[in-house]
């Protein structure tokens, strides 16, 4: 991705209109103020036009920085990749569950041992 910083410095305030569907729309975490960028200005660092302060742009839901640079059958592509490692990951989190119950019931066996062992002395 290209350095455009210049580009996207530039940023209206909210009441003062010409605000695009592809915009972002965020509150300075600094000083509240509502800052509008372009959507290009996703994930960059800017100042910000009320307190002069760093502010990282936030990426809107659903949108990669890389998507930005890429064709539709890149981004479909991309999608596909992200479902099957979705999956990937599901069928992870379904081992881990299962690990987790089966580390439970050693647990509650230990502590069923250690009960018995100080109800014995
Ligand atoms: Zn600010």
């Amino acid at each position: 991705m290209a350095e455009e910083k210049d580009e996207v410095l530039e940023t209206q305030s909210a009441d003062g209109a010409e605000i695009r569907d592809t915009d972002i729309v965020f509150d300075c975490p600094h000083c509240s103020k509502t800052l509008v960028i372009d959507y290009r200005g996703a994930g960059l660092q800017i100042s910000c036009s009320e307190c002069g302060k760093d502010v990282l742009v936030p990426i809107p839901d659903g949108m990669e920085l890389t998507d930005l640079d890429m064709d539709p059958g890149e981004i479909l592509k991309q999608l596909f990749a992200t479902r099957r490692n979705y999956q990937k990951a599901e069928t992870r989190v379904q081992g881990l569950k299962a690990r987790l119950v089966s580390l439970q019931e050693t647990l509650a066996v230990m502590q069923q041992v250690i009960a018995e062992g100080l109800a014995d002395e």
